[in-house]
C-alpha cells in the first residue's frame, strides 16, 4: 500500500516506522525547512508517565509505560536514558511535593543524603524529593534525526512541499499545530525553552522542580547542555520567548543551582503544542485519510502509541484498546 504522510515531527516519523513495519511504501513530505517547524524540535525529550500523571489523565501512564521500549528498538543503541526522574522543591514550597506526590505513583521519597548520592551537583540544596526510577528521556533532536536517517535506509522517501494525493492508497495527516482552525476543538499550547551551557553542573536524569507559578525542568543532553523548560501558555503564537519568561526560566535554574548563573545562554526556542480540550490525543480515519493530532505535552512519550492506532487504522487491523480517542 502506497501512503503519503504530511508532517515529520514526532507524529509523522513514527507513523512511518510503523507503517514501514508493516509492509506499506511510505512518502514522507515536510512544508519547513529541517525541523524547524516541528514543536517535536523544542521538546524536553522526557518520557515520564508517572509525573505527567500528576496533571494527566489515566490513560497517558498507561499508553506511555511502553514508549522508553519502543524508542530504544528504533534508535541506535544508547539513545534512551533511563535513569529516572528527580521531583525536588524548595523547602518553603514541601507542599508543592507533598501534592506532586499524593497525585502521583512510581516513586521513592529521598532524604537530603540520598538526593546527594543521586545526584552529587544536588548535595545540600534539597532536604525532600521524589525519585521516580523507571522514567527515562532522550534527545529529541538526535531522536528525530536517526529515526528519519533510519526510515530512508528502509526505503521511505522524503519530499519538500507538496505532493498530489492521487497516486496514493491513504494520507495520514500529521501537521501538528498548523491544523489549529481546520480541526474542531484543536489549540496551541505555547511551550517556551532555553539551552544552557555551563560545565560546573552535571545532572544524570531529568530534574523537576516544584512551584507553585513556575515549575522548571531541566533536562541533560551531555557535553554540558541542559534544556531548560518549559512554559504553559494557552496560545497557538510560535514567535520568539518573551523577556518575562525568559526571566522566570533562568530564576527557576539559578534557584536549582547558582552555578547556572554562569551558564552559556545558546539558544532559546518556542514550540507551539497541538491539544484537545482533553489534552489526550486522537487518531481518526475519515475515507482514505487518517488525521493524528493533540498529542500535547506528550509528543515523544505517547506517539509510539499513537503510531500503532495508525497503522491500524491503515491496515484495517484491530484498534489497541480503546483508551485513546
Ligand atoms: C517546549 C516543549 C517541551 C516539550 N517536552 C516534551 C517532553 O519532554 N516529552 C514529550 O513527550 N513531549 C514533549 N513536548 C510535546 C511534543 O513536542 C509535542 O507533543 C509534539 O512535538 C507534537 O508532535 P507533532 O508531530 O504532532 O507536531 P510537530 O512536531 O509540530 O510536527 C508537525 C510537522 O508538520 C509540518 N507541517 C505543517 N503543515 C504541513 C503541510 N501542509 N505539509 C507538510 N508538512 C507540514 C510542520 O512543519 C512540522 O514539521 C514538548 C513540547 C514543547 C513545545
Amino acid at each position: 500500500m502506497r501512503v503519503l504522510i504530511r508532517g515529520a515531527g514526532v507524529a509523522g516519523l513514527t507513523a512511518a516506522h510503523e507503517l514501514l513495519a508493516r509492509g506499506a511504501e511510505v512518502t514522507i513530505i515536510e512544508s519547513a525547512a529541517g525541523f524547524t517547524g516541528a514543536a517535536s524540535w523544542y521538546a524536553g525529550g522526557m518520557l515520564a508517565p508517572w509525573c505527567e500523571r500528576e496533571s494527566a489523565e489515566e490513560t497517558v501512564l498507561t499508553q506511555g509505560i511502553g514508549a522508553a521500549d519502543w524508542w530504544e528498538a528504533a534508535l541506535p543503541a544508547g539513545s534512551v536514558h533511563r535513569n529516572g526522574t528527580l521531583v525536588v522543591a524548595q523547602p518553603r514550597d514541601g507542599a508543592e511535593l507533598k501534592r506532586f506526590a499524593s497525585r502521583t505513583s512510581g516513586f521513592r521519597s529521598l532524604d537530603a543524603e540520598q538526593i546527594a548520592a543521586l545526584e552529587p551537583a544536588l548535595a545540600g540544596r534539597f532536604r525532600q524529593a521524589l525519585f521516580f526510577p523507571q522514567e527515562a528521556h532522550l534527545d529529541p533532536r538526535r531522536a528525530l534525526s536517526a529515526l528519519r536517517q533510519g526510515l530512508a535506509v528502509r526505503g521511505a522517501a522524503f519530499a519538500d512541499g507538496d505532493m498530489d494525493e492521487r497516486g496514493f492508497a491513504l494520507t495520514v495527516d500529521c501537521t501538528g499545530a498548523s491544523r489549529i482552525g481546520g480541526i474542531d476543538g484543536l489549540r496551541g499550547v505555547r511551550g517556551e525553552m532555553a539551552y544552557l551551557q555551563t560545565d560546573e553542573v552535571t545532572l544524570s536524569r531529568p530534574v523537576r522542580m516544584l512551584h507553585p507559578r513556575i515549575p522548571l525542568y531541566i533536562v541533560p543532553r551531555g557535553g554540558g547542555l541542559f534544556m531548560c523548560g518549559a512554559t504553559m501558555i494557552e496560545s497557538d503564537d510560535a514567535g520568539p520567548i518573551t523577556t518575562r519568561s525568559l526571566m522566570e526560566l533562568l530564576n527557576a535554574a539559578y534557584a536549582l543551582h547558582p552555578a547556572f548563573a554562569e551558564a552559556r545562554l545558546v539558544e532559546t526556542g518556542t514550540g507551539v503544542r497541538p491539544a484537545f480540550a482533553d489534552n489526550l490525543p486522537r487518531a481518526s480515519r475519515r475515507e482514505n485519510t487518517i488525521t493524528v493530532n493533540g498529542l500535547y505535552r506528550h509528543g515523544f512519550l505517547l506517539s509510539p502509541a499513537m503510531a500503532g492506532e495508525v497503522a491500524a487504522l491503515a491496515l484495517g487491523e484491530e484498534i489497541p484498546r480503546g483508551d485513546i480517542r
